[in-house]
């Protein structure tokens, strides 16, 4: 039997959120109460400090996997790199998005190449990234981009002008990925991601960062689950729960992402230890190959 996730983010608000918000009222003086901050959530499905990675964290390089985390790393993909294919064409991603997806595959891949010597995803070339431009399985997880060790397909990214998951209107974007067999963590042999160009990125509608976005979907798509849960079915601990460290809330797999007044998205997109120390748990087994 296949078992398989999703991980996506839609709007919610926590205690933590609604007093930030709080605060951004009170600053605003004169400014209406409903031009606060709102909270958009990315849902589920999936050392040694050394020099700063980018303009943010230090680079984690080993394991860490705090007790309350141990079920957030449930699957990963038996080899690196995954290879990522763009929606393109009439429908697909314009050529001012394409950076933005990119150098989020881009901070995934600096940091598998500083800890493991290889990188996470291929796209391609970056000035001509690998596209698709078909439609989305209705099945994703019965036909595998994996046989054996080799990828025999791509991991395709959606640009959906019309967001086919109408149950999940506020839903910015949604990874979904299927892992198979029995291991412990089991492997993942197929997945896509999706993203809502119908209620969000379009003039008029909230415009999320791109970057941050794909940022936290790639770290999905890498086997990832959030690093707190915000919904009945989700692992790990209660992102409300008191004392909560500050590395899960500030993570990049922090289930939801903040929008200004003026409606443009929070930026979260360095890579933070809580992200880089489960990631290097997941893939630990790259390492024993030196
Ligand atoms: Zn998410």
């Amino acid at each position: 039997m296949k078992v398989w996730g999703s991980d996506s983010v839609l709007i919610l608000e926590s205690p933590e959120q609604q007093r930030a918000g709080v605060k951004e009222r009170r600053s605003a003086v004169g400014r209406p109460a409903q031009f606060g901050w709102i909270i958009a959530l990315l849902s589920l499905l999936s050392a040694c400090s050394v020099f700063p990675q980018g303009t943010g964290f230090a680079v984690t390089t080993e394991c860490i996997l705090p007790d309350d985390q141990v079920d957030t790393i449930p699957a990963k993909w038996k080899v690196l790199p995954i290879p990522i294919a763009l929606e393109s064409g009439s429908g697909g991603f314009p050529n001012s998005e394409v950076g933005p997806i990119l150098d989020a595959a881009d901070r995934w891949n600096s940091h598998f190449e500083t800890v493991f010597g290889v990188k996470a995803f291929d796209y391609g070339e970056q000035n001509s990234p690998r596209s698709m431009s078909g439609t989305r399985p209705s099945d994703v997880c019965s036909s595998w981009v994996t046989s054996g060790t080799r990828y025999v397909g791509n991991i395709n990214i959606y640009l959906h002008s019309t967001w086919i998951h109408t149950s999940m209107p506020t839903t910015i974007a949604l990874t979904t990925t299927c892992p198979n067999g029995s291991g412990s963590p089991q492997t993942n042999v197929a997945g896509l991601i999706e993203l809502n160009y119908q209620n969000y990125f379009v003039t008029g509608k909230n415009l999320p960062d791109l970057e941050s976005i794909m940022t936290h979907e790639f770290g999905h798509l890498l086997g990832l689950k959030h690093s707190c849960a915000v919904r009945e079915g989700d692992v790990g601990p209660d992102c409300d729960e008191e004392g909560l460290p500050t590395s899960y809330l500030e993570a990049v797999l922090f289930p939801s992402f903040r929008f200004n007044e003026f409606g443009a998205g929070e930026v979260r997109s360095d890579l933070n230890e809580n992200d880089q120390g489960r990631t290097n748990c997941l893939y630990e087994s790259l390492k024993e190959d030196d």
